[in-house]
């Protein structure tokens, strides 16, 4: 396995070298006017697999905000704190097709509840129903589980955080959409002050593949066997990041890809590849995590290069789960 290692850390390095500067006329995000800081070269990516076995190359410490991804984790716990049955009573669980900060969708039909929890209204939704009396009291359980995954509690990246209150005139318009259609549960400034926080939180692609790894595990720690999240909740998470992970480029990704992951504006992807016997010789990817981070997005907002990487390798060692 030392000789498989050493193999994968050679041929995961190649790659990242061929791809970082492939960004075509990618951009890396401007409308929070922090975000614009990125190197838009940058590339990184870890996959932690079977055995805690760890490959990561690039720029793998260089930190970046969650953003879109937090999406997953405060809907993980909305649902661990009201269960499954009431938070699907709340959104839906279907791809909008639209952008993710679409309004259109709301006014579309008939709504009784905002599309998905992984688009900015079904997010801010969640974020409303998520305990707690102010936003630091909503945000304490993402960080006690973030806590409990990476044995680390991560931080909120401040000058993001600002950046984006002071300059979310969409999220307040969505904001003001559910408000009126009566879906938030808090509100409307705790509600958005806990949803600009989440996505603020700063996070490194070890991070990521860290909570991509027990995601693919449904929600067990390989290591220590520990249940974090509940089978039926990581299960639940991986169909929304399959349908709906990717902006409205999910179809493309799981058709090319072809594993459950969610993107944020920030560059970053997350990655969980469940167990299936694949190539034999490369049992560490069965059920491993993945953490890619590449700041220039394409229009649909998915980092260029990171999408690029893993359709690569995804196809080489076979991680599609179809
Ligand atoms: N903070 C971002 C917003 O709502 C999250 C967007 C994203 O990563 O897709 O505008």
């Amino acid at each position: 396995t030392e000789q498989t290692e050493e193999w994968l850390q050679e041929y995961v390095d190649d790659w990242v070298a061929f791809y970082h500067n492939k960004i075509g006329d990618g951009e890396v995000a401007s409308y929070i006017p922090e975000l614009q800081k990125a190197d838009p070269n940058d590339l990184g990516i870890t996959i932690i697999g079977k055995g805690g076995m760890t490959i990561s190359s690039g720029a793998t410490d260089s930190p970046f905000t969650i953003q879109s991804i937090s999406k997953v984790l405060s809907f993980i716990v909305a649902c661990m704190e009201r269960g499954v049955g009431y938070m699907l009573d709340k959104v839906d669980v279907e791809p909008t097709g639209e952008a993710f900060n679409s309004i259109m969708h709301l006014e579309m039909r008939q709504v009784k509840k905002p599309f998905n929890p992984l688009v900015n209204a079904g997010a801010i939704t969640v974020s409303s129903i998520l305990e707690g009396r102010t936003s630091d009291e909503k945000m304490e359980p993402i960080f006690e589980l973030l806590t409990e995954m990476l044995g680390y509690r991560p931080a909120i990246n401040v000058d993001v955080y600002e950046s984006e209150r002071d300059t979310s005139i969409r999220n307040r318009a969505i904001g003001y959409y559910l408000l009126e259609t009566g879906f938030l549960e808090s509100d409307l400034n705790i509600t958005l002050e806990t949803y600009f926080k989440q996505c603020s939180i700063e996070v490194t692609v070890n991070d990521l593949a860290q909570i991509g790894l027990i995601l693919a595990n449904d929600g067990i720690d390989p290591e220590t066997r520990d249940e974090i999240i509940p089978r039926q909740v990581a299960r639940i998470a991986k169909a929304l990041m399959l349908t709906c992970g990717m902006y409205d480029a999910s179809g493309k990704f799981a058709t090319y890809v072809g594993v459950p992951a969610k993107s944020g504006v920030s560059g970053g992807i997350i990655a969980a590849v469940p167990p299936r016997v694949r190539d034999e010789e490369l049992p560490f990817l069965e059920g491993c995590g993945i953490g890619v981070y590449g700041p220039a997005l394409d229009d649909k907002g998915n980092s260029i290069a990171g999408i690029r990487l893993l359709r690569h390798i995804a196809s080489q060692w076979d991680l599609s789960i179809f």
